[in-house]
């Protein structure tokens, strides 16, 4: 390359390249080859983690953040611990009514933490512009209460969220920590931000930046916390943990979704929760989870 600018370029691309997995399309069967034949998913290279209790003392030098997921406007009689930093992993609605958004954003308002980060997921139906276009155009009685609301009611719905900090494919950094965020998911019945998995989710995944420390998304990636008894199946996005374990490597990943998988799990580098608080009858019955990490020294 002639301009040594054209170099970086080039270096920076080779760097962020994750192909399209060959098991991509089938995560049941992408999980069961990878155990097999790598161990990937289970001891020495995975262990089960045991979630802290809330008066645990947090270390000199770290933040504590408190993660949630899942809420689905269930947020009443919710026990949140002391913490720092709050980090909310999408589907804090049922269908992303403005109603809904402005309970949640009071319920926001009234938590103690010095910051609040959060998420959509599918449920989040009219943070989804081109879900919305498809929905009025197409599926009148598949979501009437949605179908109903004036284009204004929900032109800028993020605006109601005025009391965290909402991230959609973009990144914060808050004491020192990379925070990046992003709602997409594997299709499923077709709710909002739904993708394909294989190259239209990588296409996702490749916005995130290198360097990041905290990672949230909406879905599990493969094969940590995303199995889904009642199918006997496994529901990760194998894209996404390809991303999470050759690329961005951040120390912690928070996302819910697959309610089932509440948990904690590391693979000895980055840890994985899904801090789904509804279970998968939508009851709020699982607690926060919390974890203590170290301020990022160049601070
Ligand atoms: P939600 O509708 O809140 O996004 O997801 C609720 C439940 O739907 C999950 O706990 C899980 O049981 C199921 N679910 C969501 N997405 C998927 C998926 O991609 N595959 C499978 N098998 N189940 C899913
Ligand atoms: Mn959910
Ligand atoms: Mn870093
Ligand atoms: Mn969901």
């Amino acid at each position: 390359m002639a301009s040594s600018r054209g170099a970086v370029c080039m270096a920076q691309n080779t760097e962020s390249e994750i192909d399209v997995d060959e098991f991509s399309s089938n995560p049941t069967q992408a999980f069961t080859y990878y155990n097999i034949n790598q161990s990937r998913f289970q001891p020495p290279n995975v262990h089960m983690v045991d979630p802290i209790p809330f008066d645990t003392p947090k270390p000199p030098g770290h933040t504590r953040f408190v993660c949630i997921a899942d809420t689905h406007s269930r947020t009443d009689g919710l026990q949140m611990p002391y913490g720092d930093v709050l980090l909310h992993a999408g589907d804090f609605s049922e269908l992303g009514l403005p109603s809904e958004l402005r309970k949640f954003n009071d319920w926001l308002g009234n938590l103690p933490y010095e910051y609040k980060v959060v998420i959509a997921g599918n449920h989040e139906l009219t943070f989804d512009k081109n879900f919305m276009s498809d929905l009025l155009k197409q599926d009148y009685y598949r979501f009437p209460s949605v179908t109903k609301l004036k284009a204004e009611d929900y032109d800028d719905v993020q605006a109601i969220l005025t009391n965290c900090i909402y991230l959609q494919d973009t990144e914060v950094s808050i004491k020192g920590f990379r925070i990046y965020g992003a709602p997409w998911t594997p299709l499923h019945f077709g709710w909002g931000f739904n993708l394909q998995r294989g190259q239209p989710l990588l296409d996702k995944w490749n916005l995130i930046p290198k360097g990041i420390d905290i990672l949230m998304t909406h879905g599990p990636p493969l094969g940590f916390r995303d199995w889904v008894p009642k199918v006997l199946q496994r529901a990760g996005c194998v894209e996404l943990l390809n991303t999470v374990q050759k690329r961005v490597r951040p120390k912690l990943h928070v996302f819910g979704h697959i309610h089932e998988g509440y948990g904690i799990m590391t693979d000895s580098y980055t840890t994985y929760i899904n801090a789904s608080i509804c279970t998968v009858s939508y009851q709020p019955l699982n607690l926060p989870i919390i974890i203590d990490l170290p301020n990022p020294t160049s601070l």
